[in-house]
């Protein structure tokens, strides 16, 4: 790598060292080598620099603690791992009916959750940035902290969402207009905030802890209220030209049918979201068009009486599966992930989703392509969104050269 500009390659360094630690701490020098293939004097440089910083501490453990190597027994051991409280921030989850809040310390773990149940969805952007802003402040004090303790906060929602420049252009939560969401919490809270699609923000958290941990390239699907998908390839959140990314939601399915949100017909949306399989029970006569509960309510009705035995409401969601299945089989078919996580609240519809999702990714997805991608479901509790939201802030810090704060 001749070519490449020296400081973004210690900038890229530090990050694998950090990440290293913060993956395997406490872990001694050596074993970081190892792993980064990184040489001794570049590992020795960097994690000195990260003590100096307050990133990273010094654990001596005695030959009966630490240390599974034969080597090592008989004398003390010195390893090296995160300092939590060196950063804490915020991740936010806004869906239809609630926001969900986790507040994490600099090695992602929780400090101190909570969600509030509110309908946000008819509210104007200016009304839900304020209850954030109360959400994020209650949140915070409950951990014992004040906001000059908070780096950044990291805010995750379902549509069409510029991650680089912090604008929703279009989202079931802000609506159909941009909105510079990012800009309304960072005047609220004082604070840098950054803003992702939530089905990136999935993606960003299971490379992060969950099921991708080891993995460079990797999709995940996320039912929700609309469908989504982040896209992981080499190592990257691949972002598209607008900093947008995959829009799996408007997917065409085909040439006509039902409209979507977005004025299209045809999008896999309208066929296998909450939303999609609401107006399908309405018009085929399951719901009552003026039944006004709350979508996640509705959801459920439509799920007992199919698990009671009603043919009707269960082919609702036989449809809705099908749909995700032919849908991801033509992503297996493109791409060839070696790895697929379906996640989202739409797994709360268990076998009578997925069985007929898997039937047809299977029929429908090339054999020897099908063989090379593993598929797993991955159902997500609203901590869990959280979390991943403050994520993509720890992300920002880990990435940010020696010494500046994040942005
Ligand atoms: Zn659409």
């Amino acid at each position: 790598m001749k070519t490449a500009d020296p400081e973004l390659m210690r900038a890229i360094n530090r990050y694998l060292v950090i990440d290293v630690i913060r993956r395997h701490g406490p872990i001694a020098r050596v074993e970081i080598v190892e792993r980064t293939e990184l040489s001794r004097a570049t590992i020795s440089a960097i994690t000195g620099g990260l003590i100096d910083e307050g990133l990273i501490h010094v654990r001596h453990f005695d030959a009966a603690e630490g240390g599974n190597d034969a080597a090592s027994r008989g004398r003390p051991r010195v390893m090296l791992e995160l300092n939590g409280v060196a950063y804490r921030v915020v991740g936010v989850k806004l869906s239809l009916h609630r926001i969900s809040i986790a507040v994490t310390d600099f090695r992602g773990d929780v400090l101190r959750d909570l969600v509030i149940p509110v309908r946000i969805a008819r509210q104007t952007p200016e009304v839900v940035a304020d209850l954030v802003e109360d959400g994020v402040r209650q949140g915070v004090a409950d951990a014992g902290l004040t906001m000059a303790d908070i780096s950044g906060v990291g805010i995750g929602l379902p549509g069409v969402i510029d991650g680089v420049a912090g604008v929703s252009h279009e989202s079931p939560v802000l609506g159909l207009s941009p909105v510079p969401f990012a800009d309304f919490m960072r005047q609220r809270l004082g604070v840098p905030v950054l803003l992702e699609n939530d089905a990136n923000l999935v993606a960003l958290a299971e490379h992060w802890f969950g099921h991708a941990r080891d993995r460079d390239s990797f999709v995940v699907v996320t039912v929700e209220d609309t469908i989504g998908m982040g896209l992981f390839i080499d190592g990257k959140l691949y972002r598209g030209a607008h900093g947008v990314g995959a829009e799996l939601g408007h997917v065409k399915m085909r040439l006509d049918g039902p409209l979507c949100r977005c004025g299209q017909p045809g999008c896999l949306d309208t066929l296998a979201s909450d939303a999609g399989v609401i107006e399908a029970a309405r018009n085929a006569g399951y719901l009552a068009t003026d039944d006004r509960r709350q979508s996640s309510e509705l959801i459920a009705s439509l799920l007992s009486r199919a698990r009671s035995g009603e043919a009707g409401p269960a082919a609702l969601f036989r449809t809705a599966g099908e749909a995700l299945g032919l849908a991801i089989a033509n992503v297996l078919n493109m791409l060839n992930p070696p790895l697929i996580i379906i996640s989202g609240e739409g797994l709360r519809a268990g076998t009578l989703l997925t069985e007929p999702l898997l039937a047809v990714l299977d029929r429908l997805s090339l054999p020897a392509l099908r063989a090379a991608t593993e598929v797993i479901f991955h159902p997500w509790g609203d901590e869990s969104w959280a979390r991943g939201a403050a994520t993509i802030v720890l992300r920002r810090i880990y990435e940010t050269p020696l010494n500046a704060s994040p942005t």
